[in-house]
């Protein structure tokens, strides 16, 4: 029996104005996983401080912040039995040019304009996973899909 692990993508605003990239990416997206909710919304700058606040301090932090709050942002929470290693898989590195020469089909590498500018963000561990995803979606119920011992699916 296999359990659902749950990650929480987020199409970066670049991308959400993109119609290529946008229909692409919900098409891969839609292939591999169970998409479990949706939601578009747009961050003022104080709660994308909040939502990064792990890179406070660090070079980037203002320009991803004003990025992050530039626009609107396709928020999903997606399933899969490795869901957070092989969506953080198909984006890429971090670093577009890294994503260029190391994983030409990934979707940083396909999508990519800039280091800030990356596509789409993917939780990094099951805690980030789970804080992020009460960040957006406050009424989700993790017992749902950790506790139940029947298979969700597959
Ligand atoms: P990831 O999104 O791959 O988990 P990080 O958590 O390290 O990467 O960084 C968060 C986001 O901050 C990145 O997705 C990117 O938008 C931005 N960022 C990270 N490193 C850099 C950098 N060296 N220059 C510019 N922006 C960066
Ligand atoms: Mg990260």
């Amino acid at each position: 029996m296999q359990k659902l692990q749950l990650t929480l993508a987020i199409i970066k605003p670049h991308a959400v104005k993109n119609p290529v990239a946008l229909s692409y990416i919900r098409h891969v997206m839609k292939n591999k996983f169970i998409v479990i909710k949706t939601k578009r919304v747009s961050l003022d700058t104080e709660s994308a401080s909040r939502f990064y606040k792990e890179h406070v301090g660090k070079f980037f932090y203002k320009r991803l912040i004003t990025f992050m709050a530039s626009g609107y942002i396709d928020l999903h929470v997606m399933g899969h039995s490795n869901a957070i290693q092989l969506w953080r898989q198909m984006l890429g590195p971090t670093s577009v040019y890294k994503a260029q020469f190391q994983d030409p089909n990934s979707l940083r590498s396909l999508f990519g304009i800039s280091d800030t500018r990356n596509v789409a963000h993917g939780s990094d561990s099951p805690s980030s996973a789970e804080r992020e995803i009460k960040f957006f979606f406050p009424e989700f119920s993790f017992y749902e899909w950790h506790n139940n011992e029947e298979p969700l699916y597959r």
